[in-house]
């Protein structure tokens, strides 16, 4: 029989009783009703709590977890430099696997239930392995985007485009073999950035991952590549099938043509502020007719935290709006953007970008059992504001995360990891975070610079002394 959990007596966002009770099924959300009896049912008391569907971050790569914090104070330029033509290129199998189950850990304990893996490590087939292994132990919905980008290598395992090509496709057929775009984990693509390739290449890359049934996602818009966008029009390449990620520099032309795909856009509010590429989209976005997702991007950089991406992004493109106001000499009367919207960004319009608005995003019978608890004990809650939304889109922290149910299993309980344990987990990083900054300090030696990162590696040396 299949097992029944009840989450009983929170207050769950869309619906309008101040309680509800919600009924699982195994991984399915089989009601959602003011109160709900069910004999046998294993029950999860969520009385004074919100109840909210997962966080979706459509953007993220957790390959870079294991050298957290380096690029704290790194334009896009010096993170290219030191990090895609850098660190990437000390990357071994085992730093692949703890950063990826680190980064997973760290999403599922911040209440965000699936993600857009965009992995661009691949310096070897056993990189791969690694990558989809760690993100199988974490359990948490996932797809994994598998980048073709060439990684600098003194001895390449893959040799040519084709090569890569090649790979992706023994991946499809291997370890992904037999699953679809909707099952728990799945793959896809992460196209070369433009630029780097040429149209032929990025041709082959989409005509692949066409044939293979894996959706498409890609770096799109920045300063050095701006059209993007028109590049795949003109190559009658652009489709519904593909989520675009940034877009700052791309036209409000180019965002119409998106939306006209039927394709989506991913923005990452806090490594594009830092990192030069621009203001996020959010408003240019909406104007097109896109709803905009947010992805974390990089740990790397900045934190793990959606609900500090959310408040990034709403209070950013208010500001966008209201200059445009004070610039008449009039001061904003009302706000158009809400609390709500921001909240959908990072639920419900996330699962659409992935392609399962109609599985995952909200607490909906018949989706799938994506479920955050989050606890108003905090200080921080006290008293707790009245609209549940604002609650979380400008009140709450990852720390408020109480319970984490992805696909109907129990990620987190009681505001801790389950199935986890640290302490082993804690030793790996470390010891990847120092093979990482001995290897980039080493190739600064070699090569005689004194990069940013050479004073990165010291401190990562440091800061796992010290703890
Ligand atoms: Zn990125």
């Amino acid at each position: 029989m299949t097992e029944k959990t009840l989450i009983k007596g929170g207050h769950v966002v869309g619906f309008d009783a101040a309680m509800a009770d919600i009924l699982l099924e195994g991984a399915v959300i089989k009601a959602v009703e003011r109160e709900i009896s069910a004999d046998g049912a294993r029950v999860i008391d969520a009385s004074g709590m919100i109840v909210m569907p997962g966080f979706v971050d459509t953007h993220r790569h957790l390959w870079q977890t294991s050298i957290r914090g380096v690029a704290a104070d790194w334009s896009l330029v010096e993170y290219i430099r030191n990090i895609r033509l850098g660190y990437a290129t000390s990357y071994r199998p085992e730093d692949v696997y703890i950063s990826t189950y680190v980064g997973a850990l760290e999403a599922i304990d911040a209440g965000i239930t699936s993600l857009c893996d965009y992995c661009h490590i691949i310096r070897s087939p056993e990189h791969t392995e690694a990558a989809v292994l760690a993100l199988r132990d974490a359990g948490m919905r996932v797809r994994f985007h598998q980048g073709f980008y060439d990684i600098p290598d003194e001895r390449p395992v893959f040799t040519d485009h084709d090569a890569r090509l090649e790979h992706a496709r023994a991946v499809r057929t291997g370890m992904f073999a037999g699953t679809s775009p909707s099952d728990l984990i799945s793959m896809g693509v992460a196209l070369t950035e433009f630029g780097l390739v040429s149209i032929d290449k990025t041709r082959a890359e989409v005509e692949l991952a066409r044939e293979l049934d894996l959706p498409i996602t890609m770096h799109m818009g920045t300063l050095s590549t701006p059209d993007g966008v028109s590049r795949l029009r003109n190559g009658g390449l652009l489709g519904p099938d593909m989520l675009h990620v940034h877009c700052n520099a791309s036209s409000d032309e180019e965002l119409r043509q998106i939306a006209d795909s039927g394709g989506h856009v991913s923005i990452t509010p806090e490594t594009e502020m830092q990192m030069g590429m621009g203001f996020p989209i959010t408003n240019r976005a909406l104007a097109a007719g896109l709803r905009p997702t947010f992805g974390i991007d990089i740990v790397s950089d900045c934190s793990g935290d959606m609900f500090a991406q959310m408040r990034l992004a709403l209070q950013t493109a208010r500001a966008i709006d209201n200059e445009r106001v004070l610039k008449t000499g009039k001061m904003p009367v009302t706000i158009d953007l809400t609390v709500r919207d921001a909240f959908d960004f990072a639920t419900i319009d996330g699962a659409a970008a992935m392609g399962l608005r109609d599985q995952i995003g909200s607490i909906t019978p018949g989706k799938r059992a994506d479920i955050v608890l989050l606890t108003m004990d905090g200080i921080h809650h006290m008293p707790p504001s009245p609209d549940p939304i604002a609650t979380i889109v400008l009140q709450a922290r990852p720390s408020d995360v109480h319970t984490v149910i992805i696909d109907g299993a129990e990620r987190k309980r009681d505001g801790k990891l389950v199935g986890a344990e640290l302490a082993p987990i804690r030793r790996r990083a470390r010891a990847s975070a120092e093979h990482l900054a001995a290897a980039i300090s080493d190739a600064a030696t070699r090569t005689g610079g004194t990069n940013t990162a050479t004073v990165y590696a010291g401190a990562v040396t440091q800061a796992t002394e010290a703890h």
